[in-house]
C-alpha cells in the first residue's frame, strides 16, 4: 500500500455542517482544518447542531486597509484584519501578528484556537485573532510605530477592554502593544485610563505583568511536568528539540533547562545545530537576541568554568534537526511545517504544540499513526493567554501583582487545564487532542444552553 493510499483511508469524511455552510474542500486550509477538529470533538459529545454552526464561522470578519507615510515620504496601503471568533464567555481576545503571509483564513482558524483556549483553561475570554500583511523586519523604527498607530485606529470602534483585547503575536512585540494603548487612549478621551486595558503584553512600566514575556513558554513546562509522568517521561535528563527559538521557545528551552532537560536539538529560520550533550540554553538565548537567530552557535562555543558549562552545537541540515532521536520534540515557529515528510522523519515520542496548529493534516496524521502523543496547542501554549488574563484583570482593578503571584496562578490554571484534558479522554476514549476541544466545547455548549440565542 502507498502512503498517499494509506493517508486517503485515514481521512476523516468531511462533516456535514461543511455542506450546509458552503465550505470549499481544501485539505491543505488551515481554517477547515481547524473546524475539522472541532467538528469532530462536538460530534464526540452531541453538541447541539446550532452550537456547532455558530462556532463555524467567526462571528465577525473585519479587514482594514489603511495607509501609511513611509520614511521616503510616499504613501504604501497596507491590509490588515481582526476576526472576532466567539463571545459567548467574555470579550474576544488574541493576538495580532505581522507577517507578510498574513491570510484571511489561517487568522480565523488562529481566532478560532483562542475560543477553544480560553474555554479549556475556563477564562472568562472568547477567542480573537488579527494581523497586518507586511514583513516588520524592512520597515523603520518609524514606519513600524505608524503602522501600528493606523491598524489601531483602523479597528478601534470594534475593539475594547470590554469588547475584544488584541495581545502580541508573531512579528510583534511590547513597544508595538505600548503604541497600539497609547493610540487607543488618545482616540478615546472619555476612557482614557480604562482604555489601557485594551490590549496585553505591554511593557511592565506601562502597564504590563509580571511574567508575561515567559509566559507562554513556562506554560509549555508546566503542561509537560504535569503530563510526562502519565507517559512514562521524567523531566531530568529528558532529551528536547525545539523547532524556533523565538520569545515562546527560548523561553520554553531555558525553563525546561533549569528543570534538568537536555536540549539537544535547535533549528529556527538562519539554521540548526545539535549537540547530544545538551546546548546551553541562556547562551544560545543570548546569541540568538544578539545575531538574530541560532545560526553560529558552533560546538566551539562550548565552555566549562567550575560547575558551569555552556555548549554551542554542530550546524546541521533541516532533515538531520528532525531525525533527532529525542524524548520531546516542540515546536514553536509558524502554522503547518510539519508535513509528512517532517513527520516521517521525527523520531520523538511526544510532541507539545507550542506553536499553533504546527501540522498540516497529513504531518498530524502521520505522527498520530506512529504512536506520537500530540500534546495540541489549545492546552499546550494556553499560558501566554493566561497571563494577558492576569494582565487586563490587574489593569481593571489596578492592582500590581508580583512575579512569584502571577507564576503560581499560572502554574494553577495549567495543570488545572491539563487533568481536565486528561479526563475528557478518558470519558471519550480519544486522542488529546480531540480531548482538549470535547473539554473546551463541554463549557461554551452550557453556556449556550444557559443563555439560549437572542431573541
Ligand atoms: P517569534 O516570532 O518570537 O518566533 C518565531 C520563531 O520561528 C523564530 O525563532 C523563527 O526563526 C522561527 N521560524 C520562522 N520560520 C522558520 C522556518 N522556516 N524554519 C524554522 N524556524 C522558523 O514567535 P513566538 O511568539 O515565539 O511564537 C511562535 C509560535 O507560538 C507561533 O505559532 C505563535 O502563534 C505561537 N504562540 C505564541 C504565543 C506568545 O505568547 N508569543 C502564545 C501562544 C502561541
Amino acid at each position: 500500500m502507498t502512503t498517499a493510499t494509506t493517508e486517503q483511508a485515514a481521512t476523516p469524511s468531511r462533516d456535514p455542517v461543511f455542506d450546509e455552510l458552503g465550505f470549499p474542500t481544501d485539505p491543505d486550509n488551515l481554517y477547515t482544518q481547524t473546524c475539522a477538529t472541532m467538528l469532530g470533538a462536538a460530534e464526540l459529545l452531541n453538541l447541539k447542531h446550532r452550537v456547532r454552526i455558530i462556532l463555524a464561522q467567526p462571528k465577525n470578519e473585519i479587514m482594514v486597509h489603511f495607509p501609511v507615510r513611509m520614511d521616503d515620504g510616499h504613501h504604501q496601503l497596507f491590509k490588515g484584519y481582526r476576526i472576532q471568533h466567539n463571545n459567548i464567555l467574555g470579550p474576544y481576545k488574541g493576538g495580532f501578528r505581522y507577517h507578510e503571509d498574513v491570510h484571511l483564513d489561517d487568522v480565523k482558524s488562529l481566532a478560532m484556537l483562542m475560543t477553544m483556549k480560553c474555554a479549556l483553561t475556563r477564562l472568562p475570554l472568547g477567542g480573537g485573532k488579527g494581523g497586518v500583511k507586511v514583513n516588520p523586519r524592512t520597515l523603520s523604527e518609524g514606519e513600524l510605530q505608524r503602522v501600528t498607530r493606523r491598524y489601531c485606529s483602523a479597528i478601534a470602534d470594534q475593539i475594547g477592554p470590554e469588547v475584544d483585547i488584541p495581545a502580541p503575536d508573531v512579528g510583534t512585540n511590547a513597544q508595538i502593544m505600548a503604541w497600539f494603548a497609547d493610540t487607543y487612549m488618545m482616540s478615546n478621551p472619555h476612557a482614557h485610563q480604562s482604555g489601557l486595558a485594551v490590549v496585553t503584553g505591554k511593557p511592565l512600566e506601562f502597564g504590563g505583568s509580571a511574567g508575561r514575556e515567559k509566559a507562554t513558554g513556562q506554560g509549555v513546562a508546566d503542561v509537560l511536568k504535569e503530563m510526562l509522568p502519565g507517559i512514562g517521561i521524567g523531566i531530568e535528563g529528558m532529551t528536547v528539540s525545539l523547532l524556533g527559538f523565538g520569545n515562546v521557545n527560548s523561553w520554553g528551552g531555558r525553563i525546561l533547562q533549569d528543570m534538568g532537560a537536555k536540549i539537544i536539538a535547535v533549528m529556527d529560520h538562519t539554521g540548526g545545530l545539535r549537540n547530544d550533550h545538551g546546548i546551553d540554553m541562556h547562551a544560545l538565548a543570548e546569541h540568538a537576541a544578539r545575531t538574530g537567530g541560532v545560526k553560529g552557535f558552533g560546538a566551539d562555543n562550548g565552555s566549562q568554568s567550575g560547575r558551569l558549562i555552556t555548549h554551542g552545537g554542530d550546524a546541521i541540515s533541516e532533515e538531520d534537526f528532525y531525525r533527532t532521536p529525542v524524548d520531546v520534540f516542540i515546536p514553536g515557529a509558524l502554522e503547518q511545517m510539519i508535513k509528512a515528510q517532517q513527520a516521517g522523519w521525527l523520531d520523538c515520542k511526544v510532541m507539545a504544540e507550542a506553536a499553533n496548529a504546527p501540522c498540516d493534516p497529513s504531518g498530524d496524521r502521520a505522527l498520530s499513526s506512529k504512536g506520537v502523543e500530540i500534546i495540541p496547542a489549545i492546552l499546550a501554549n494556553a499560558g501566554g493567554v493566561t497571563v494577558s488574563y492576569f494582565e487586563w484583570l490587574q489593569n481593571k482593578t489596578s492592582q500590581s501583582w508580583d512575579a512569584q503571584k502571577v507564576d503560581e496562578e499560572l502554574n494553577r490554571h495549567m495543570c488545572v487545564a491539563a487533568r481536565r484534558t486528561l479526563a475528557a479522554r478518558a470519558r471519550y476514549g480519544c486522542d488529546l487532542r480531540t480531548a482538549a476541544f470535547a473539554a473546551a466545547l463541554e463549557h461554551i455548549g452550557a453556556v449556550y444552553n444557559l443563555r439560549g440565542i437572542f431573541p
